[in-house]
């Protein structure tokens, strides 16, 4: 299983970055039922030894404590010029923990600041709107962000949760290099419009949540329950007979992966990659063992009869599947 990690080249960009890209929302702890801090350090240090040098993060994981996160182990890890930071910008929350989405130029100043000294970094290598604002004009954050690249502040714009028409028009006022729509075996909704948009626009993919937050590690079973405080508690694939639903398809799966002596989340993460117009997926992690299992996803692929019969047991398995809806933060 020491096959070479996959890299690739993606536009604003001058590195080539890991197709494993280090998810780290859990690490902040928040939604998440609470996280470790010397484990979460851990983990994008173990990353980053096994070659995963994209870090993907974000203000609001944990309110500020996942980038600090990030920034810790940069630290420790040195060689910054290797690691590749993907940050967002434009959720803001209040003391309540109550989050709102607000990408007007003002806050996207003020948070670019707050994430560069969080990372303890002087740029930014990735810089990506969390969410669209409905009451910010799409142009005005796409022009904000050019000019903090104009500045130096962040090298590549990227897009995260936003629909094929806002990304046409951030494009006529600001490059757009990246996108970042969720996507896995269970969340397909982004091969309708948006996968096939970046691939005709030459917008490079950083798909989310390539394990269906856990779903498909195949460690759950019907008797699972989470911690106060875990989203899993709320996400309507985790509950009753669709939860069942989803773990008959994980269990129809998994003799696939064994076929080629691999795990289930190897497998989706293979599967993810193996897909058009998917360029990166982000595997979110908060212990050091959990990434560990990146390492089996390199060095084989799927035949077109085994994607066949992946489809066959999804349609069999899941007839009610369901999105990543409920994480969508409140519009105004
Ligand atoms: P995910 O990658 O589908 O699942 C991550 C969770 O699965 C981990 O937190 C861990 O949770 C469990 N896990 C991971 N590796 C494991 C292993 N080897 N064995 C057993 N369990 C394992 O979900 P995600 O973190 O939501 O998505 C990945 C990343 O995408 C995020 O961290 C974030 O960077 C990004 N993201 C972005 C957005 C957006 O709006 N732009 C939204 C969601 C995610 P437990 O240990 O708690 O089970």
């Amino acid at each position: 299983m020491s096959a070479e990690v996959e890299r690739i080249r993606i536009p604003g960009l001058d590195r080539e970055i890991s197709r494993i890209g280090l998810g780290t929302w859990a690490m902040g702890g928040w939604m998440w039922g609470g996280s470790d801090e010397a484990d979460a350090v851990a983990s994008v240090e173990r990353a980053f030894e096994m070659g995963i040098n994209l870090v993907d993060t974000a203000p609001v994981y944990g309110f500020g404590r996942a980038e600090e996160i990030v920034g810790h182990a940069l630290r420790r890890i040195g060689h910054r010029q290797e690691l590749v930071i993907a940050t967002k910008v434009g959720l803001e929350w209040n003391a309540r923990g109550e989050i709102r989405r607000n990408s007007r130029p003002e806050r996207i100043r003020q948070e670019v600041e707050e994430s560069l000294r969080r990372l303890g970094v002087d740029v930014i290598d990735l810089y990506q709107v969390h969410w669209p604002d409905p009451s910010t004009p799409v142009e005005s954050t796409a022009e904000t962000l050019l000019r903090l690249r104009e500045e130096g502040k962040i090298r590549a714009i990227g897009v995260s949760n936003y629909s094929v028409a806002q990304m046409e028009r951030w494009r006529q006022a600001a490059p757009l290099h990246t996108a970042q729509p969720p996507y896995n075996l269970f969340e397909r909704e982004a091969e309708r419009e948006i996968l096939p948009y970046c691939r005709e626009h030459g917008v490079a993919t950083l798909t989310y949540g390539v394990l269906a937050r856990g779903l498909l590690t195949g460690k759950f079973t019907a008797g699972t329950t989470f911690p106060e405080g875990d989203l899993r508690r709320q996400d309507p694939k985790f509950q009753g007979e669709r939860f069942r639903h989803y773990l008959e398809a994980v269990d129809r799966l998994r003799p696939l992966a064994e076929r080629h002596g691999r795990s289930l989340a190897q497998l989706a993460a293979r599967w993810a990659l193996q897909q058009p117009g998917v360029q990166v997926s982000l595997w979110g992690v908060r212990r050091p063992a959990q990434v560990e299992e990146v390492a089996g996803v390199w060095g084989w692929s799927l035949d077109a009869g085994e994607l066949a019969e992946i489809e066959r047991i999804l349609a069999e398995s899941i007839p009610e599947p369901v999105g990543p809806e409920f994480m969508a933060p409140p519009e105004a």
